[in-house]
C-alpha cells in the first residue's frame, strides 16, 4: 500500500506536498467511526442536513480563491477554470438544497378506507465515494452531498491527484457542521481505494476509468449493496449542412478543449456533412489556433498543461496511429516543450473508425473530424462505440434533430450544444460509460433505499 503521497505541480514539476497516506488500520478505523456515527446523522431531520450543506456552499463561495489557486495547483487547469468548478458546485449544491427534501419525503401512493400504502427513502448507512481527478467539485459533489442530504455517513476517496482539494471539501464540511466521522477522507491511490472497497460499505459510487469500474464492480460482486458508476466516454457530435459554420465551430472546438479535453463528456469525435466540411475545419483549426496555452495562473490562458504525465504518451500514441494510418495532422500531434506535461491542441482529418483516436478515450487535447454523407451514416458511427455517455446533433431544424437523438445510444443527448450537465436532469452512462444516474431525482434517490409500508388499520 502507498504510504506517500507526492503532489506534483504539473505545470513546473515540483513537488508540492508529500502527504502521509492512510494504512489499512486507519481506514479501518474511520470506517468504524463512520459506522457508528451515522445512526445520530440520520436522526437528524433532512432539514438540518440540509442547511449545514447550505453552510457549506458559502463557505465554498467565501473561500474560492483559494480553493481555485489549490485546484489550479494540484490539477494544472486554468485558474479561470477553477473558478468555474467552484461556482459549477454551487449551483449543484443549490439543486440539491432546493429539491432534496420533496424527494427524500415519505410518499402514500395508494390510500382507502383501512387501507394506506407509503413508500419511505431511508438512508443507504454508509457510503465509499471514490472519485476522480478532473473535476474534484462537480464529480464530488454529485455524489458527496445527496449521500449526505440523505442521511448516510460517507467514506470519501479523493483522487490521488486532487488530494490537496479532496482534503479542503472535507474540512469546509467539517466546518459547516457536517460531524468529522460522518464524513472521513482517505488519502492514497488506488491501493487504498480497493482496501476501502473490501470494508462491509452499504453502497460504492465510484468516478473514473473503465477499467478501474470493472475492478471495483468485481470487488462488490458478492455483496449485495448499492453501486453507482460514472466511468468514461468517446462523446460524439454530428454536424449537419444547415448549420452556421461561424457560430458552430467554435463552441464545439471549446466543447473538445475546455480543461484540456479531460472532461468525461468532452467532444471526442465530430462527424461533419460532406458539403460543409471544409469550411468547418477551416473554422474549427482557426479557433483551435487562437488558444493561448501556458502557465494556468497567467490571465487570458485556455490551455494549461495536462494533470498526468503518462497521459501524453497515451495521446501521442493514438496520434501516431491515426497519421501511421493514413490521417492527417493540422495542427499539434507533439508534447509542447516543458517544464510541465503540455501538450498541443491536435486536430486531425482523413481519420475513420480503424483508427483508436476515433474508438478510445483520449482524454486530451485532441480530435478526429470525420466526413459523412447522411444522416444514417452519423448515426451509424455515433453509435460505432463501447462508451455511451454524451451524444450531440447541430442543425436548426428541430424535428430532424429530435429523429436523430432519438435514435442516439447515450444517457445524454444535445441539441446544438455539448459538453454540458445540468443538476435537474439525470447523469449517466450507457454501455462502458457506466451505470446508475447522478443528479436530478434518480440521483437523490440512489445514496437511499426505499422501504414499502402496507397499512392496514
Ligand atoms: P481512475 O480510474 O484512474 O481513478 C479513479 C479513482 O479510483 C481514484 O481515486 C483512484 O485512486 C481510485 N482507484 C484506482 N484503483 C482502484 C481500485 N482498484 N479500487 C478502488 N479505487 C481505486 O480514473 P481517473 O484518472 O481519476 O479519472 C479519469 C476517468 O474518469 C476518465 O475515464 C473520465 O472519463 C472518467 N470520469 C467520468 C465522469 C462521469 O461522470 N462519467 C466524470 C469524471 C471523470
Amino acid at each position: 500500500m502507498l504510504t506517500q503521497l507526492k503532489v506534483v505541480n504539473p505545470a513546473t514539476e515540483e513537488t508540492i506536498q508529500t502527504l502521509s497516506c492512510d494504512t489499512e488500520a486507519s481506514i479501518t478505523e474511520k470506517f468504524a467511526k463512520a459506522r457508528a456515527a451515522q445512526a445520530l446523522w440520520a436522526g437528524r431531520t433532512v432539514e438540518e442536513r440540509v442547511a449545514i450543506i447550505a453552510k457549506f456552499s458559502q463557505l465554498l463561495e467565501s473561500n474560492r480563491d483559494e480553493l481555485a489557486k489549490t485546484l489550479t495547483s494540484e490539477v494544472g487547469k486554468p485558474l479561470q477554470q477553477s473558478i468555474n468548478e467552484v461556482n459549477g458546485a454551487r449551483t449543484r449544491i443549490g439543486f440539491f438544497v432546493e429539491q432534496s427534501a420533496k424527494h427524500l419525503a415519505t410518499e402514500t401512493v395508494f390510500e382507502a378506507p383501512g387501507r394506506v400504502e407509503r413508500i419511505a427513502y431511508e438512508p443507504l448507512g454508509l457510503a465509499g465515494v471514490i472519485s476522480a481527478w478532473n473535476y474534484p467539485y462537480l464529480v464530488g459533489v454529485n455524489a458527496v452531498i445527496p449521500a449526505l442530504i440523505a442521511g448516510n455517513a460517507v467514506i470519501y476517496k479523493p483522487s490521488e491527484f486532487s488530494t490537496l482539494t479532496g482534503l479542503r471539501i472535507a474540512a469546509l464540511l467539517h466546518e459547516a457542521g457536517v460531524p468529522k466521522e460522518v464524513f472521513a477522507t482517505i488519502v492514497g491511490d488506488g491501493s487504498q481505494g480497493s482496501a476501502l472497497t473490501s470494508l462491509h460499505l452499504d453502497g460504492v459510487f465510484f468516478t473514473g476509468s473503465v477499467g478501474t469500474g470493472r475492478r471495483i464492480r468485481k470487488a462488490v460482486a458478492d455483496r449485495f449493496i448499492a453501486s453507482g458508476f460514472e466511468l468514461g466516454g468517446k462523446d460524439p457530435v454530428y454536424v449537419c449542412e444547415d448549420v452556421d459554420v461561424e457560430k458552430v465551430a467554435p463552441a464545439i472546438a471549446d466543447g473538445v478543449f475546455y480543461n484540456n479535453g479531460q472532461s468525461c463528456c468532452s467532444v471526442e469525435r465530430i462527424y461533419v456533412r460532406e458539403a460543409i466540411f471544409d469550411k468547418f475545419v477551416d473554422r474549427f483549426v482557426a479557433e483551435v489556433k487562437s488558444f493561448k496555452m501556458g502557465s494556468p495562473t497567467e490571465n487570458g490562458v485556455y490551455l494549461g498543461p495536462l494533470t498526468r504525465s503518462a497521459q501524453r504518451e497515451t495521446i501521442q500514441s493514438q496520434v501516431d496511429d491515426a497519421v501511421k494510418k493514413g490521417a492527417k495532422l493540422l495542427t499539434g500531434g507533439k508534447a509542447a516543450k516543458g517544464p510541465g506535461y503540455y501538450y498541443e491542441p491536435t486536430v486531425l482529418v482523413n481519420v475513420n473508425h480503424a483508427m483508436t483516436v476515433m474508438k478510445e478515450e483520449s482524454f486530451g487535447p485532441v480530435i478526429g473530424i470525420q466526413k459523412v454523407a447522411n444522416d444514417d451514416e452519423a448515426i451509424r458511427m455515433m453509435n460505432d462505440s463501447t462508451y455511451g455517455l454524451t451524444a450531440g446533433v447541430y442543425t436548426p431544424n428541430a424535428k430532424r434533430a429530435h429523429d436523430l437523438l432519438a435514435r442516439v445510444n447515450a444517457g445524454s443527448a444535445y441539441w446544438n450544444c455539448c459538453d454540458r450537465v445540468s443538476p435537474y436532469l439525470p447523469w449517466s452512462g450507457r454501455q462502458d460509460s457506466g451505470l446508475g444516474s447522478t443528479l436530478s431525482h434518480l440521483g437523490i434517490r440512489a445514496f437511499t433505499k426505499p422501504k414499502a409500508y402496507h397499512l392496514i388499520s
